[in-house]
């Protein structure tokens, strides 16, 4: 099957192939609390960037989670805290994060970098590069940043293990945002040898007990409203304590809730010491994102989130539900 970039598109992969060629130093980051798929378009476009013997560094807010820690070149991957400011780059690449906030203390370094490259499929995007790449369409940046490597060289097995880690991560599985061309670039990224079964358990099926044990206590909070339609699930900051946890073992939760027949929206209400992280999952009917905008949040209409600084779980959960009033299904 053919897959061909519009025309839009197109111009602008090639504007950011002509600036990537011509520099020679690269900072490459993306949002707080990182995930899969900017983790891995990170590293297949770092990947790129070496083969072109360029200088590049992937700097983030955050620690890389343990589950992402099998893929190529990981350990390459520093935090602001290792680096510090003093550190300077030609250009600056920020992937997969909606507004330069996004990115959390690395914009202490990317204040001092003169260009900035914006690529990102988030329906929010506050265009703050000098070049800006912005396609909700894409089920994820890895998706993306498939079309951009393919562009520089000849993708290899370690950036096919990137991009598909990517891509399966941020369609879930490939249950949200998944259509003929997502599965045509998954099947191109297999056939550079990788192993998608591993890959999918390595992501999915590597739950720690501690998170197993933080998943206990959070399921007794469980609540449903509006008629089963909205599931709810809270994590105050004792449950941490309690399981010798922190906010990474809480991947997955919000996907369990919009497992369950029925509902249309899950929400886990996560505290932390200086306010309360909102996650929210959709079946589609109902727009997530409009509702995380409202809190100058954002997302994709089926996942959303926001974070309400110095506010208490449960006046958070007051506000989202009042605010889910509003949404018709
Ligand atoms: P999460 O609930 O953290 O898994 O995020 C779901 C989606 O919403 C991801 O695409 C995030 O990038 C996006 N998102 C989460 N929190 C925010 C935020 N505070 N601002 C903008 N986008 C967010
Ligand atoms: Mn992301
Ligand atoms: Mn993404």
């Amino acid at each position: 099957m053919e897959v061909k970039l519009s025309q839009r598109n197109e111009k602008k992969v090639e504007e950011i192939v002509k600036i990537l060629k011509s520099k020679d130093t690269f900072l490459i980051t993306s949002h707080i609390n990182i995930d899969g798929d900017a983790i891995g378009s990170e590293l297949a476009l770092y990947i790129c960037l070496k083969k072109l013997n360029k200088k590049v560094q992937i700097i983030n807010n955050d620690k890389i989670p343990s589950i992402f820690k099998f893929l190529p070149f990981s350990q390459k991957i520093k935090t602001y805290f290792m680096t510090g400011k003093k550190v300077n780059f030609d250009a600056g690449i920020i992937l997969d994060s909606g507004s330069l906030e996004r990115v959390g203390n690395v914009k202490e370094i990317i204040k001092k970098i003169p260009f900035i490259i914006n690529i990102d499929h988030h329906l929010t995007n506050s265009n703050f590069g000098n070049i800006n790449w912005i396609n909700p369409y894409f089920s994820s940046s890895g998706e993306m940043m498939y079309f951009l490597c393919d562009k520089l060289n000849k993708i290899d097995r370690n950036q096919a293990i990137c991009l598909y880690t990517s891509i399966l991560y941020d369609t879930c599985g490939f249950v949200h945002r998944v259509n003929k061309y997502t599965m045509e670039i998954a099947k191109r990224l297999i056939d550079k040898k990788i192993n998608p079964e591993k890959i999918a358990q390595k992501i999915f099926y590597e739950k720690s007990i501690k998170s197993v044990n933080l998943f206990k206590l959070a399921l007794n909070t469980l609540k449903f409203d509006r008629k089963r339609k909205i599931c709810i699930m809270k994590i105050p900051l004792e449950f941490y304590k309690k399981t010798k946890t922190n906010e990474e073992h809480t991947e997955g939760f919000v996907d369990f809730l919009i497992s369950i027949k029925g509902v249309e929206v899950g929400i886990l209400f996560k505290e932390k010491k200086n306010g309360t992280k909102v996650s929210m999952r959709s079946k589609g009917k109902i727009d997530v994102e409009s509702v995380a905008r409202k809190f100058d949040g954002g997302g994709h209409r089926e996942a959303a989130g926001c974070f309400l600084e110095n506010k208490k779980i449960d006046e958070v959960e007051s506000l989202i539900m009042e605010e889910l009033k509003w949404t018709e299904y």
